[in-house]
């Protein structure tokens, strides 16, 4: 069975049809590539077939490239990869291009055969290039598809000619939203940007495709730079429109992605490079700086983190081997901020909630937040008047236990305080069955002393959400000392439910996200105290690939949270406690109320809407800049280190058993430089040899803290890397 396959009809259309068999979406890779190369041959060369329709046979038309088949471009392209990437590379070029020449004479453009896509669904990465090499794109009026080129969010960029068409199709500020963003839209908007030709009824699509291509004639037949009066929309980069244009996407790439992301500057090269010269040539600048990034560790790092493992943790890859755990009625105790989030993702996913809190107007409180979050997605058209109704009512908000009767799953989010927790957890078990699972979403406090009050350890977890709710992905399952499969199964199915990527961690003081963005941000506050300007700090974090600098994110974090945690901490290590630098800067400014952006102070000022208007001002009088600063590479590396050494650790602790948890989260939990694909990516592609060389480097003027852990000098010793060692399997540290 192939991919695809071919079909002509008594008027000589011949239809191709793309259909993956035992797969519920189409997927290109480079076997089936040929497959529709020899196909497209054989009708162009066919003198019965008038022309051609490639479509699918499924629901969408295509998700994209096969991204496991990118990733292992490189590793199969021989000796020589870059060349081999490069051939590979062209050869789509030349298969796509043959679409759309569709038998043309070179000079003349005589005698070539109308091709038309007919979308019934979502297209998306080369499920659009291929498109976009056809004469005349139609597409189904079908809301829910998605059409657009993402491949930017994964560490690459349309490679298979997207690039130079769209450039070519929209001009270099038209396409821009979609190459460099990524943006994806459904079919009505796709037409209106100019990307599709034609929405029709669903059911009329194979017939108007099928019809224009027995209608076509003349330019209808030929792409607009293919004639000899093409001029590109917007004006080429010598052109003066044109050149504000690039001016301008240069400076918009830049001040987005503070040049850290590899593949967004090889975008734009390609793209200005390509606007300069005819198309063919432009194919041919496209492929080598496709090749560039392939080439670029960075690139295969983020498929690996961004997609394959984040789908691979989706699925469930590190799920105990049970039946499913489907959460059918959920438990939430305590509608705050975490409580009524989780509320509102879980009746989003179709879950009935239970939201106790201990007072009347507290419970309805929290479930107004999902009304305030419904409602915002209505007014940008994202859901119906009854989609919201509909959710709403699954949220039954209330003051007593007794509701949580028939609950498979109760997750608690009160107060952080172990005792009222444990009454929270002690008093609800009267209420539920024996196979109810309790979990906690507390971020500080450890399962298994809580999973004492739940009288039933096994059937104990933590469930750490972060915040908002809504918008974060990840989700930390906390594996307690006694926590049994059953509940370390029911979380995992209960996140896949609503549509998170959860990572396994084993009990531990913070867990894994947040004990490894502490040491990230005291050291951006050591630093300051260190006489090294604050605005140093921040921009070279943010150059680093870091989205929020350690500053900054304080302040989101609120500074008596900081201080909150740092004396609990302190309590705990007692004389190993290392951070009092950091305390003789934080702790000052919140007993003057610099609480952070809350308060409207903290290391930023902040104007009465909230919103940062610069340092402030003391803080320079405070601190002031030290006669000796060091250089970029020294602020980064301090930040960067501070990072993924305790990354190194709660994988030597036992606290991540599985690499790929690690780097997926930490990219999902706090932002850690995606561009790196995550803290042991980042340290693979340094090299454990020369990250212990700069920590001992860094050790030896900052501190123990940068000591190189016993693992990473391990693996230096004997050349190995973290996915060479640890594979994509369950890792084993010690
Ligand atoms: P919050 O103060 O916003 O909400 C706590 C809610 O619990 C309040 O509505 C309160 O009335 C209710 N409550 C207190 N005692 C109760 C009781 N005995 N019975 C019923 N309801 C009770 O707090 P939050 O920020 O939502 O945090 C809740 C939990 O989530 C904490 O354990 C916290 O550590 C954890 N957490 C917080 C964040 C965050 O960013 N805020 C992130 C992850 C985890």
């Amino acid at each position: 069975m192939t991919d695809f396959t071919m079909q002509t009809d008594d008027q000589g259309v011949a239809v191709i049809t793309w259909d993956v068999p035992g797969r519920s979406m189409n997927v290109l890779n480079l076997d089936s590539l040929r497959d529709l190369d020899a196909l497209v041959r054989q009708a162009l060369e066919d003198p019965a077939v008038a022309g051609l329709v490639i479509t699918s046979g499924k629901k969408d038309f295509a998700a994209g490239m096969d991204l496991a088949v990118i990733a292992a471009m490189k590793d199969n392209a021989g000796d020589e990869p870059a060349r081999g990437l490069f051939d590979g590379i062209m050869s789509m070029h030349h298969a796509l291009r043959r679409i759309e020449r569709a038998g043309m004479a070179p000079k003349t453009n005589a005698g070539g055969k109308p091709v038309a896509a007919a979308l019934p669904g979502t297209a998306l990465g080369i499920g659009l290039e291929i498109p976009l090499a056809c004469h005349r794109i139609f597409a189904a009026d079908n809301p829910r598809a998605k059409i657009g080129l993402p491949e930017i969010k994964v560490g690459i960029f349309p490679g298979a000619g997207g690039t130079t068409r769209l450039v070519r199709k929209l001009g270099a500020m038209g396409a821009s939203p979609y190459l460099l963003e990524g943006r994806t839209m459904d079919p009505q908007a796709a037409k209106f940007a100019g990307i599709v030709d034609e929405v029709v009824p669903p059911d009329e699509l194979l017939e108007r495709a099928r019809a224009w291509v027995l209608s076509a004639v003349g330019t209808d037949l030929s792409k607009p730079w293919d004639r000899k009066d093409y001029k590109m929309p917007g004006g080429a980069p010598y052109h003066p429109a044109g050149y504000m244009t690039f001016v301008g996407a240069s400076a918009m790439v830049n001040g987005k992605t503070w040049g850290a992301y590899p593949n967004a500057k090889a975008l734009l090269s390609a793209v200005y490079e390509g606007a300069l010269v005819n198309f063919d040539a432009a194919l041919r600048i496209e492929a080598r700086w496709f090749t560039n990034i392939l080439m670029n560790p960075s690139s295969s790092a983020m498929i690996r983190s961004l997609f394959l493992n984040m789908q691979a943790l989706q699925k469930g890859a590190n799920r105990p081997g049970l039946p499913d755990q489907k959460v059918k009625r959920l438990g939430v105790i305590g509608a705050g901020m975490m409580g009524a989030g989780i509320a509102h993702v879980a009746a989003q996913a179709g879950i009935e909630v239970v939201l106790v809190d201990s007072s009347e107007e507290a419970a309805a409180r929290g479930k107004g937040h999902s009304e305030t979050l419904l409602d915002k997605d209505m007014s940008r058209r994202r859901i119906t008047g009854e989609k919201k109704a509909e959710v709403l009512s699954r949220i039954t908000p209330t003051t007593g236990y007794a509701a949580l009767s028939g609950c498979d799953l109760v997750v608690e989010a009160v107060f952080e305080d172990p005792k009222v927790k444990a009454d929270v957890i002690g008093g609800l078990l009267a209420h539920v069955g024996p196979d109810c699972i309790i979990a906690t979403n507390t971020s500080t406090l450890p399962i298994s002393d809580l999973a004492r009050a739940a009288d039933r350890a096994e059937r104990f977890v933590g469930i750490h959400f972060f915040s908002p709710v809504d918008k974060m992905q990840l989700v930390e399952v906390i594996r307690g000392r006694e926590t049994g499969d059953l509940a370390v199964a029911k979380a995992l199915d209960f996140t896949r439910q609503i549509g998170k990527t959860p990572i396994i961690v084993n009990d531990a003081r913070f867990f894994y996200a947040n004990r490894c963005i502490i040491p990230y941000l005291n050291e951006g506050v050591r630093m300051v105290a260190e006489g090294v300007p604050p605005v140093f700090v921040e921009n070279a974090a943010k150059l680093a690939g870091m989205p929020v600098g350690p500053l900054q994110l304080i302040d989101e974090i609120s500074l008596d949270l900081a201080v909150k945690i740092a004396r609990a901490t302190k309590s705990a290590l007692g004389d190993a406690y290392r951070d009092d630098d950091v305390d003789r800067v934080l702790f000052p400014m919140t007993e003057e109320g610099r609480l952070g952006r809350k308060a409207r102070a903290g290391f930023y000022a902040y104007d009465d809407s909230g919103e940062r208007t610069g340092f402030w001002p003391e803080l320079a009088r405070r601190f002031p800049a030290a006669d000796d600063q060091p250089d970029l590479k020294e602020v980064q590396n301090r930040l960067l280190f501070a990072q993924v050494l305790e990354a190194v650790r709660a994988l030597e602790d036992g606290v991540l058993t599985d690499i790929r948890e690690g780097d997926v989260g930490a990219i999902l939990g706090w932002g850690f430089a995606p561009w790196s694909g995550g803290p042991f990516s980042w340290l693979d592609i340094l090299g454990a040899r020369e990250a212990v060389r700069q920590c001992d480097d860094l050790a030896a003027r900052h501190g123990d803290r940068f000591a190189a852990p016993r693992l990473l000098r391990e693996m230096a010793d004997r050349g190995e890397t973290f996915y060479g060692r640890f594979g994509s399997g369950t890792a084993k540290a010690a």
